[in-house]
């Protein structure tokens, strides 16, 4: 990497620090020419196989504007929707391979929006998982009816 300010080619890291998320490592670096410092921001490499084939980087906004439809005129806030986004590129990223088919993002967006909310899950998953027949939607119900027997009933 190039020094952003004089283009000299290496630096001396000063300080290292990862994020919050255990996502991505901070170096604070100085260059050794110009002794200006500048900070580089390392992720492991992280990529979405689309059904097309074609490949492109994981982008949790992406995750984002896909859930959000199916969350329409549903209590669920910006928030909610950037943690869901965060927890699935964890899921993800728990595979520990470099390039993931967009189908298990799918599937890693569906356990924490039934979380969330679940008419926006029925939704999603309706979409996501070729809903095509009333059936379809009474055996997720039935599912979701299955979830509830199991946990103390919490809602108004
Ligand atoms: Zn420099």
């Amino acid at each position: 990497m190039h020094c952003p300010f004089c283009r000299h080619d290496g630096s001396r890291v000063v300080d290292s620090r990862t994020s919050d998320d255990g996502l991505a490592i901070r170096r604070r670096r100085e260059c050794p020419a110009c002794g200006r410092r500048y900070t580089t921001i390392e992720t492991a490499s992280l990529s979405i196989r689309k059904r097309s084939g074609a490949v492109e980087p994981f982008s949790r906004s992406k995750v984002i504007v896909g859930v959000r439809r199916a969350c329409q005129g549903r209590p669920v806030s910006n928030d909610d929707l950037a943690l869901l986004a965060h927890k699935v590129e964890e899921t993800i990223r728990a595979t520990g391979q470099a390039i993931v088919d967009s189908h298990e993002v799918g599937l890693a967006i569906l356990g924490p929006l039934r979380e969330l909310d679940e008419v926006a899950y029925l939704r999603f998953a309706s979409v996501y998982s070729n809903f095509n027949s009333l059936e379809d939607f009474e055996r997720a119900i039935a599912d979701l009816r299955t979830a509830h027997a199991g946990r103390p009933v919490a809602r108004a």
